[in-house]
């Protein structure tokens, strides 16, 4: 039996740092090593998911393929390590004290006090386990959320701390990532808040094992060996993580800064060969050495921030390298566009993704958009809402059916050309209770998705509670908005889309969730080399 070895990232001084990718490039090089590893987080937040977030406050919630609503950065693993992770790769305080509350109430405690110490850090301890054993991985990643020094943060740190103890030292370390700030003024780094920040670790029993510091310059020895110093680590465990123009190049950057042997040599595990990365670079130099160049416009209303559209974004930069192409990503308003301004507001476009999303709020200017495109012959990508849009803007436009909407919009339609799906009507509790994960849909052949897939079923991720409406199929497919993709259990519609049309496919699923450097999704690719041909 292997036993499993645990790694912990956390993060000081402040957040946004980038634990995620630095995660998942360790995680890269350790797995091409020949190492298995998978990469849980766990958030310090007391939602029990963060399906009920919204994306401004927290980005895109991204969905696994067993349905789990989780956050984003569970995409980032997913895109660097190419393996699909589930619901126990991403633990909550919420769900964590759910856990803790229904064994109370069941008598489990029975005549004792439940206490954060020892029962919440108990169950994180019991969760951090969890993947490692059951399915027996070389190494478990763990990165904890949030900042050390938060309140919310502590108990994941003493649950941390209990476990270096417990396993010991060649069986678990702690990564630390800080930032190291460089003052314009006296044109120097400064160490200080790294040393603050690993002492807020120290004051929680905690000493990090390999420091891994944001900056803007390069790290001379000398600074290296004062961080060294004041932190309690050896000078190769103090890593450099300089801005890149790419996330893509930070297992390339760690790999030259030797943050994998570091880390196996101190977990007692052998180098093996040089990590497998052909690929990688391949994937990288056709990145940074494109051919040509396109823009993509991105009509949305989360648009202020663009995690909330993270895996779309990728998606593109996956597309793009295979396409030897440089696609811009414009984000366009949704609530700012008008049947007065649209063609005005497209004009930088060259192709359109419309969106996901919930409720009325900009979902005119989506539709409004969708019109331009499909008049135009403009490529166009619906995803999940997008296509939705694409179904109220055809029977609205072509099919003539003035009121035609979605009940999500509208109560009292006389037209619901997009509906609950039966599954949801009862429905009335909000987390957890969409059309989640990977469900089968079958592909008519002949079809313009046929051509993109080569495939006549495919697996492809959910998101939602609406859904086309069946009653309308043979109006749509008289008109020329053909349904070519159903779920072959449920006949629910997946795929639309227009052969008259240059490009003009709706996917009611949302492909961007599959989409890895290694395994580019083949309807972005598709997207991207049609607007290329231009
Ligand atoms: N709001 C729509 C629904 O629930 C679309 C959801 C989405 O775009 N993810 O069906």
């Amino acid at each position: 039996m292997t036993t499993t070895k645990y790694i912990f990232v956390t993060g000081g001084v402040t957040s946004s740092l980038g634990k995620g990718i630095i995660s998942a490039s360790l995680a890269k090089l350790l797995q091409a090593r020949g190492y298995s590893v998978t990469i849980q987080k766990f958030d310090p937040y007391i939602n029990v998911d963060p399906g009920t977030l919204n994306p401004y406050e927290h980005g895109e919630c991204y969905v696994t393929e067993d349905g789990a609503e989780t956050d984003l950065d569970l995409g980032h693993y997913e895109r660097f390590i190419n393996l699909p992770t589930t619901q126990a790769n991403n633990v909550t305080t919420g769900r964590i004290y759910q856990t803790v509350i229904n064994k109370e109430r069941r008598g489990d405690y029975l005549g004792k006090t439940v206490q954060v110490i020892p029962h919440i850090t108990d169950e994180i301890k019991r969760n951090i386990k969890l993947l490692g054993e059951k399915h027996n991985y070389d190494i478990v990643i763990t990165e904890i959320g949030g900042t050390v020094g938060d309140i919310e943060s502590l108990p994941y740190i003493e649950a941390v701390r209990q476990l270096k103890w417990e396993l010991g030292s060649q069986n678990s370390l702690v990564v630390h990532l800080t930032l190291v700030p460089y003052l314009a003024a006296s044109g120097e780094l400064k160490t200080k808040p790294t040393q603050h920040s690993v002492k807020v670790m120290l004051e929680n029993g905690v000493q990090p094992d390999v420091l891994v510091l944001r900056t803007e310059h390069p790290l001379n020895i000398d600074i290296r060996k004062k961080v060294a110093l004041f932190c309690n680590v050896n000078i190769e465990s103090v890593i450099e993580s300089i801005d890149v123009s790419t996330i893509y190049e930070v297992p390339l950057l760690m790999k030259e800064e030797k943050l994998d042997i570091t880390v196996l040599k101190k977990l007692n595990l052998t180098e093996n060969e040089e990590p497998k990365l052909e690929k990688w670079r391949q994937f990288i130099n056709k990145l940074k050495n494109p051919k040509k160049e396109i823009t993509v416009g991105l009509i949305g209303k989360y648009i202020e921030l663009p995690d909330s559209y993270k895996s779309i974004m990728e998606s593109l930069i996956h597309a793009g390298s295979v396409n030897q192409c440089k696609v811009n990503v414009e984000c366009i308003h949704s609530e700012k566009i008008t049947d007065a301004n649209v063609a005005e507001k497209l004009k930088g476009v060259q192709g359109i993704i419309v969106a996901p999303g919930f409720g009325q709020r900009g979902i005119e200017g989506k539709i409004i958009a969708t019109k331009y495109v499909r008049e135009n012959n403009v490529p166009f990508l619906g995803i999940c809402l997008g296509m939705q849009c694409a179904v109220i803007e055809f029977a609205r436009n072509v099919l003539g059916l003035k009121d035609a909407d979605s009940t999500e919009m509208s109560k009292t339609t006389t037209n619901p050309v997009v509906d609950l799906m039966e599954e949801q009507k009862g429905v009335t509790e909000k987390g957890g209770t969409m059309r989640l994960g990977a469900y089968p849909c079958d592909i008519k052949k002949g079809s313009k998705v046929f051509e993109v897939y080569n495939q006549e079923q495919i697996q492809e991720r959910h998101r939602h509670r609406y859904e086309f409406n069946n009653a309308y199929l043979d109006k749509f497919e008289k008109a020329g908005m053909k349904p070519v993709g159903f779920n072959p259990d449920t006949d629910l519609v997946e795929i639309m889309e227009m052969p008259e049309h240059r490009w003009f496919i709706g996917v009611q699923f949302h492909p961007e969730y599959k989409s890895t450097v290694v395994n580019p999704h083949p309807l972005f690719v598709n997207f991207v080399k049609e607007i290329c041909k231009e």
